[in-house]
């Protein structure tokens, strides 16, 4: 396909071969009908099953199917980050691949861009088929988020968006390690609105967040859309030397004017264990904070692809050097990328 795309949407995948053959036919079957160009922008984020086979099986017919293949797995924020990298499109949507987002969404989507918006995000107004749990810390979490940072992000808001061009590229050129896609799109600001849907049960296939991965997002959420633990750790820092100085006191006096000072033994093991216990505790903040600092400074690229699939031009000739491709594929040409060969 040859000119600019209208559209182009983003599909993160790991280990998805359940699902995307369904994905690709529901999102051609909702595309379809606004009459207008698009490609679908598939990110391999390191499956190790037979995404990537099933996405070139399609790509082989359908060039519209495109695909960056990453060396490992990356992360869902920095494979959506690749997509938006490779894509082309005058507007840019975000969709998981497991269909809990309704790709009947997207023409709504832009409609409302041609009304003048430049970022249309899902709002979850219900989330059917997730534990209890899920929806609970889901929900806690976005609250917390609001109370922490200075940037409204909106909260039940995932990363199901549509996009214009020129937020797509605010985006991609900003290149931290810890990437909170939703609370970036918010920093970048623009016209945004929200649009209202009902998540979906997986269609098929495993949540591929466990606990630990939204804790770490959750984390990189926090972390770099707010200074508050930092500033918190100052302030409990402050109260509790306050209310030991006022201690300090008690004792001296104690120690002066009665003899009960030898008794104080238990006193002595419960502020010993608070004390250093907080302490830790605001150490760990501190190196949440330090850790991310220590990652952003080594300036590594926020990903590597071993593969593409149906990108006509390199992608990296615009002379982004944020985009690692080009390295990487440098290094790749004679070694035959993996999986190159054999589409069927
Ligand atoms: N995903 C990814 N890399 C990962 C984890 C997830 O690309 O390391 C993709 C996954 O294939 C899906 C999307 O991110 O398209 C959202 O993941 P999932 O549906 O498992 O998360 P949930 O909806 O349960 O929060
Ligand atoms: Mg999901």
């Amino acid at each position: 396909m040859n000119g600019p795309v209208f559209l182009s949407v983003v599909v993160p995948m790991y280990n998805e071969e359940e699902v995307i053959e369904t994905t690709y036919r529901r999102l051609t079957t909702a595309l379809d009908p606004i009459g207008e160009t698009y490609e679908l922008v598939f990110v391999n984020d390191g499956s190790r099953d037979n995404t990537a086979k099933i996405v070139r099986r399609i790509g082989a017919e359908d060039p519209r199917v495109k695909m960056v293949d990453f060396s490992r797995n990356f992360g869902h924020q920095i494979a959506v980050t690749a997509g938006m990298d490779y894509s082309s499109g005058r507007v840019v949507a975000l969709i998981d691949a497991d269909l809990q987002d309704p790709p009947e969404l997207i023409p709504e989507m832009i409609a409302k861009w041609r009304e003048g918006y430049d970022v249309i995000y899902g709002q979850r107004i219900a989330r059917k088929g997730e534990s209890f749990f899920k929806k609970w810390t889901a929900a806690m979490f976005y609250r917390l988020l609001r109370s922490m940072t200075s940037v409204s992000i909106p909260v039940d808001t995932g990363d199901f968006r549509l996009m214009d061009r020129k937020v797509c590229d605010a985006l991609s050129s900003m290149r931290e390690q810890s990437r909170f896609i939703r609370g970036m799109v918010s920093w970048a600001g623009f016209r945004q609105t929200a649009l209202e849907y009902v998540r979906e049960e997986r269609f098929a296939g495993e949540t591929k967040y466990p606990l630990r991965k939204m804790i770490r997002l959750s984390l990189d959420a926090i972390t770099s859309f707010s200074t508050k633990p930092l500033k918190f750790a100052g302030v409990l820092g402050f109260a509790m030397s306050a209310i030991g100085f006022i201690y300090l006191l008690v004792v001296i006096f104690q120690h002066i004017f009665t003899n009960t000072t030898l008794k104080g033994w238990t006193s002595m093991v419960v502020i010993s264990l608070l004390f250093h216990g907080i302490t830790l505790m605001l150490l760990g903040v501190l190196g949440e904070y330090i850790g991310r600092t220590y990652e952003e400074a080594k300036r590594r690229p926020l990903y590597l692809v071993a593969d593409r699939l149906n990108f006509e031009d390199d992608p990296g000739e615009d002379g982004r050097e944020a985009r690692p491709s080009a390295a990487a594929q440098g290094k790749n040409v004679s070694k035959e990328p993996i999986g190159a060969g054999h589409r069927s």
